[in-house]
């Protein structure tokens, strides 16, 4: 087995086996929309609400295959937080993201897909390589012929280069 170096022991240990072009461009797209910290860190998860009551600004109400959930967007210590309360068995749980802006839906949308896609790359549900099921050429997902985020994710899904 190949020795790795001292950098690729500090990658492995911070992001697992999620590959550097899948980091640097998820790390890109976070910046793009000013959320602070790293995509192995950015997204948190508190079982008490991060934002006091007083310091929710918005509140939003969306629905989801589970029911709905709510999404609470203020200020803290300069930061502008996001958090969304989820149900976790019995419990309520809070995931939650920092911005150095006031973010807008589409940037919340971003950053939870980034979260669910770096989480599905981590735990190996996703690979970001695939093989297309149209021309057999083995790519990877940022080199379809998807322009944004959400173009390249749906393009991995689909396991389609674009060709
Ligand atoms: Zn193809």
């Amino acid at each position: 087995m190949k020795r790795l170096t001292e950098e690729e022991e500090l990658f492995r240990r911070k992001y697992g086996h999620v590959d550097k072009r899948t980091v640097q461009y998820l790390n890109a797209v976070l910046r793009s929309i000013g959320v602070v910290g790293d995509v192995s860190d950015f997204a948190h998860v508190s079982h008490k609400p991060p934002l006091r009551e007083e310091e929710v600004m918005y509140q939003y109400t969306r629905p989801t295959l589970a029911g709905y959930e709510t999404i609470e967007i203020g200020q803290k210590n300069g930061k502008w937080v996001v958090q969304i309360a989820m149900a976790s068995g019995d419990e309520l749980v809070y995931i939650f993201f920092v911005f150095n802006r006031r973010p807008s839906m589409k940037d919340i949308k971003t950053a939870l897909l980034v979260d669910r896609l770096y989480q599905a790359f981590w735990f190996g549900t996703l690979s970001p390589v695939f093989t297309c099921w149209e021309c057999g050429r083995e790519t990877h997902w940022l080199d379809t012929a998807g322009k944004t985020l959400e173009e390249k994710v749906e393009m991995l899904q689909e396991k389609y280069c674009g060709c």
